[in-house]
This record gives structure tokens, sequence and C-alpha cells, in this order.
């Protein structure tokens, strides 16, 4: 029901960059190799993603645009255990109830493509490889209390190109593509952890870095993180993924934080992308529908190797 949706969406879909996250959340979940972008106006006019993923049969498109409708988890159980970025099944619905929403997608061994209309819901053969454009535009345009809350074109870009760069990072396997009113962007071939890194924060950045190589048990933590001759001209360019999520999370921020006073006597802005891998019984990433705050089942061993793995690495760097 519309009206459901739209306010369901007030949750999900805060403004472009949600969007665009949820997209290609759902493109990555589909196996894509290959991921483009294309944003027009930081997004208000235009978000369209094509991916070379699996693809939906034309019988569960409708389905696809519906509330609870998600085809990644069959019990509760698997809620324990989610895999896929995507598990709640109310994204697509909730973006389509405020923008003009259309898929386009060929299933694997499909004759060809079926594209559905999100507002009439009606179903037409279309041409396309295997794979699924989604193409939200306008967004807000049926809610104009929301569209007060946009901000400038350039303000809604940043946020959609920090999402893109969330993405990008936790995938360096997936080739990915971002244009903007027409202009690339992000072009970033798949590839190591290390190229996508350089291509993201910068040779300088990764010059100016350890790796981290951590293990314990059922944790693990990889990644770049700075040394104090770094010094970063951007004050975003810290990155934690759970699991290949983007999170912000206070106990991990406060790890790190703590590593870097204790070894670097407080290096001024330390950048990183760090990479933690942990069993998905040990974490709970149900705490809210943007999904960037995650709770641990054992949140002080989880900080504690945190902390270790990086005073040691930070440590071995003689800085
Ligand atoms: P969720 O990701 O939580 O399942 P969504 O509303 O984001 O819910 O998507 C609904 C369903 O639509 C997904 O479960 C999936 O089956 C299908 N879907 C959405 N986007 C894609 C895509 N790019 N490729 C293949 N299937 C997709
Ligand atoms: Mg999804």
């Amino acid at each position: 029901d519309l009206l459901v949706n739209q306010i369901a969406a007030g949750e999900v879909v805060d403004r472009p960059a949600s969007v665009l996250k949820e997209v290609l959340e759902n493109a990555v979940d589909a196996g894509a190799r290959a991921i483009e972008v294309q944003l027009e106006q930081g997004g208000v006019r235009r978000i369209r993603v094509t991916d070379d993923g699996c693809g939906i049969e034309r019988d569960d498109l409708a389905l696809a645009l519906e509330r609870h409708a998600t085809s990644k988890i069959a019990s509760l159980d698997d809620l324990e255990h989610v895999a896929t970025m995507g598990f709640r099944g109310e994204a697509l619905a909730a973006i389509a109830a405020v923008a003009r929403t259309t898929l386009t997608s060929r299933a694997e061994g499909a004759a060809h493509a079926w594209r559905i209309d999100g507002d009439e819901r009606s179903l037409a053969p279309a041409a396309l490889n295997q794979g699924t454009v989604v193409d939200v535009a306008d967004l807000y345009y049926n809610t104009p209390a929301r569209r007060k809350f946009l901000k400038r074109e350039a303000t809604e870009y940043a946020h959609c190109d920090d999402m893109f760069r969330r993405v990008a990072l936790a995938r360096p396997e997936i080739g990915l593509q971002l244009s903007h009113n027409g202009r690339v962007i992000h072009r970033l071939p798949p590839g190591s952890v290390a190229a996508r890194v350089a291509a993201l924060m910068g040779d300088d950045f990764l010059q100016h870095a350890r790796e981290v190589t951590a293990d314990a048990g059922p944790l693990r933590l990889t990644g770049f993180a700075s040394l104090p001759a770094y010094s970063r001209s951007s004050r975003d360019a810290q990155y934690f993924f759970v699991n290949s999520r983007f999170v912000r999370d206070k106990l991990l921020t406060h790890a790190v934080r703590e590593a870097y006073a204790d070894i670097l006597h407080g290096s001024r802005h330390p950048a990183y992308a760090l990479f933690l891998d942990i069993d998905p019984a040990g974490v709970d990433v149900n705490v809210h529908p943007a999904k960037i705050e995650v709770r641990f089942r054992e949140a002080r061993a989880v900080h504690q190797f945190v902390y270790h793995a990086l005073e040691r690495t930070l440590a071995e760097s003689g800085a």
C-alpha cells in the first residue's frame, strides 16, 4: 500500500545516497562482476544502476517491488547467518513509492529481458544482456515535504560519491564505474584490495600506510592503516568494514583511536581502510535499517583484537 510504503521509505530512503546504497547492494547480492552507476543532478534527477548479475525472472519482477518480498531469506533462522547485503525486502518497495522507478532485467537463460514500471506495474518485453537495470528518477516527486529536505546538488552528489566509495572498497573484485551528469568520475577495474585502495584513497596513502593482517580464531583483520608521516587532506578517509559492510561503530572507532593514541601518541588524523571478518553468528547487522551500526556478541573480545592487531602493526613500523 502506497502510504505505508511512503512512510517506510522515510527510514530506508532519506536521500539519493541511500537509494544508491540499496540498489548497489542488490547488484552485489546478485553476483555482479561489473556495475555501472549513472547519476544526474546529484542523484535527485536520476540514479541508474546497471549490473551483469543473475537477473530477475519475469514472474518475479512485480514481486521485487513488493514490501517484504525478498529472495534472500527463507526462515528466521537465516537472519542469524545473513550473508547477503539485503534481507528485509523493503528497499525497492520503498524506493518505488517515492520515485519513478523502473526495473529492466534479463534472468540467466531467458530469451530476452522484461521491464516493469513501478507505478503501473505493467510488464513489457525489453532488450538487455543478462543482468538488471534499476532506474530511479525524480526522487520525492510525489512527496514535496521530503523534497524540501534535499540539499543542493553538490552535497547530494558528495553523499552518493561516499556511498559508491564504500561499496567499491568493500568489493575490489567487482569492476565499478560512476558517472555524474554524463562525466565519468570513477572507472575501477576489478583487482586487488591494494589496487582499489590506491585508486580511491590515493597512492600517497598507500605509500604511507602499513598493511594489517591479524587472525584470532573466528576474527580476521586486514587492510591498510596510515603511518604518522601521512597527513591526509580529507577528513573522511576512515573506512571500517565488517563482513564487507561499511560500518561506523563506536566500539571499533574507539579501538582504532586507542591504538593510534598509544603507539603514535595521537597521530592527528589517521586514515585507514580496515576489514574485519567475523563469523556472522557473532554479529548482529539487524540493528538499524540503514545497517551502518552493528552489535557484537563478544564486544570486549572484538575490541581487544582490533586494538592489539593495530597496535602490533603500527609498533612494527617503528613509528
Ligand atoms: P532485499 O535486498 O532486502 O531482498 P530489495 O527490496 O532490495 O530487498 O530487493 C527485493 C528483491 O528483488 C531481492 O530479494 C532480489 O530478489 C530482487 N533484486 C533486486 N535487485 C536485484 C538485482 N540487481 N539483481 C537481481 N535481483 C534483484
Ligand atoms: Mg536490497
